[in-house]
């Protein structure tokens, strides 16, 4: 084991050291693939531009879309999707910008004479690199707030310095402390650290967005109790929240301890289905939970945060991405007398990501072929507990109501989407044989 670590850190500083390579442009490196990328983007939003175009509703949707609804969703996407392409060009332009006017470097020189101005010893690296993620934060989100509704923006934003910022902190505090060993113990941070916040995400930061109430007993509790008794789920609480700020694929969600689980179901959603309806949609998020969908999703992240920093470590000390950056480079290597303090590790750190930026394309289509394959897992466990006509009404009101795009070009849904599409969604619970495939814990006898 020990000497498979180190033939691995072997071959890792070798890597370390062909990547410190002065005559790679780290920087045109990053704005050729992140303009490659950019492309592939706008070729993606002109095919599903052009599927609101089609003339008619896909066959699955076509006895539920009247021709006006019809024309009203083609129209309100096509203004969505087109809205969505000028943002995406206009954010790739000011990246593009923040690299070829050498932005990193001066708001790293404007952040160490803030720290003079107000007194602070511009060598307490951590202090510093706080201060230049801040102030890169206004720089890119500040010309774009007028996209985002600034109310929630302003909350996010607290939340994210109140939350963020010490985690950031503690991120490069163990990086400064580690040295060239971190992996397994920023490995381990953040572990703790995602733990803590799904656990406290649901009381503490939900509430801040949305109004949480019980949900009032009638129809609807009894079937959804029912439910949860039948499969043995250990159901504690059961919520109705306000959707305001509702995503268009979460109509209901479960969170809790692997023994007491509280199940949220949106008011929009109640709204609009019958109870019957809403079971069913309970159905299949219970499927997920079946199926331990969230646990296998957190251990999917686990490894690719794994492999990020693995990736990490050998760029850390590259020379050349700080330089090629206009940083000097003696800023990519450990202080005088192994100091590591004066390593401003953050500045490799967002470096390092922006050269990661191509690969994260690629991450993003696994992920999604990820999710979508528990969906309809989710789907099929829905399917089994005889909810079939009752998911596929819910869905179709959804997606009519929320005027979601009839058409979906196969790549950019395959890009963006984590859910099938509805027509997907549909035909695949139309295929699925109910069988003795799935037995359900607590009910083995009846299935
Ligand atoms: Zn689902």
């Amino acid at each position: 084991m020990s000497s498979l670590v180190s033939a691995l850190d072997t071959a890792l500083s070798r890597v370390a050291d062909l990547a410190d390579n002065p005559s790679i442009d780290y920087k045109q490196l990053v704005v050729v693939s992140s303009w490659a990328v950019a492309a592939f983007e706008v070729w993606l939003f002109r095919r599903q531009i052009a599927c609101y175009s089609l003339p008619s509703p896909p066959p699955e949707l076509a006895s539920h879309l009247p021709s006006e609804t019809f024309t009203k969703a083609q129209s309100y996407g096509r203004d969505k999707t087109r809205f969505s392409l000028i943002k995406a060009i206009y954010s790739q332009l000011l990246g593009w910008g923040l690299i070829r006017f050498g932005v990193y470097a001066s708001t790293w020189a404007i952040s160490g004479r803030a720290m003079g101005a107000l007194g602070l010893d511009e060598g307490r690296v951590i202090t510093r690199s706080l201060l230049w993620i801040t102030l890169l934060t206004f720089l890119t989100t500040l010309p774009s707030l007028p996209w985002s509704y600034y109310h929630t923006f302003l909350k996010t934003w607290l939340l994210m310095a109140v939350i963020g910022m010490p985690i950031l902190a503690t991120f490069l505090k163990i990086i400064e402390l580690a040295g060239k060993s971190f992996v397994p113990w920023l490995m381990l941070f953040m572990i703790v650290v995602q733990l803590t916040l799904q656990l406290i995400y649901p009381t503490f930061i939900q509430p801040l967005f949305n109004k949480l109430a019980p949900l009032p007993s009638g129809e609807l509790r009894e079937r959804v109790e029912k439910l949860a008794g039948r499969l043995g789920f250990p159901l504690k609480h059961l919520y109705v929240i306000d959707g305001s700020k509702r995503s268009s694929h979460s109509n209901a969600y479960f969170y809790g301890l692997p023994w007491s689980k509280h199940i949220v179901i949106y008011d929009t959603l109640m709204e609009k289905s019958s109870p019957a309806e809403v079971e069913a949609v309970l159905a299949h998020e219970l499927g997920h939970w079946y199926f331990s969908h969230p646990t296998k999703l957190l251990l999917i992240a686990q490894f690719h945060l794994l492999f990020t920093f693995t990736l990490f470590h050998i760029f850390i000390h590259n020379r050349s991405l700080f330089s090629s950056f206009d940083f000097p480079s003696s800023l990519a290597v450990a202080g005088p007398n192994g100091s590591p303090s004066s390593q401003p590790i953050i500045i490799g750190f967002m470096l390092f990501q922006m050269v990661l930026e191509p690969l994260d394309t690629v991450v993003k289509f696994l992920m999604n072929k990820q999710t979508r394959k528990y969906e309809y897992q989710a789907d099929e466990f829905a399917v089994r507990l005889d909810k079939t006509q009752e998911l596929k009404d819910a869905l179709i009101k959804l997606h009519v109501d929320n005027l979601s795009s009839p058409h979906n070009d196969p790549i950019y849904s395959a890009y963006h989407h984590s859910h099938p599409t509805l027509p997907e969604r549909l035909r695949a619970m139309d295929e699925f044989k109910p069988g003795p495939g799935l037995k359900l814990k607590g009910e083995k006898k009846e299935l």
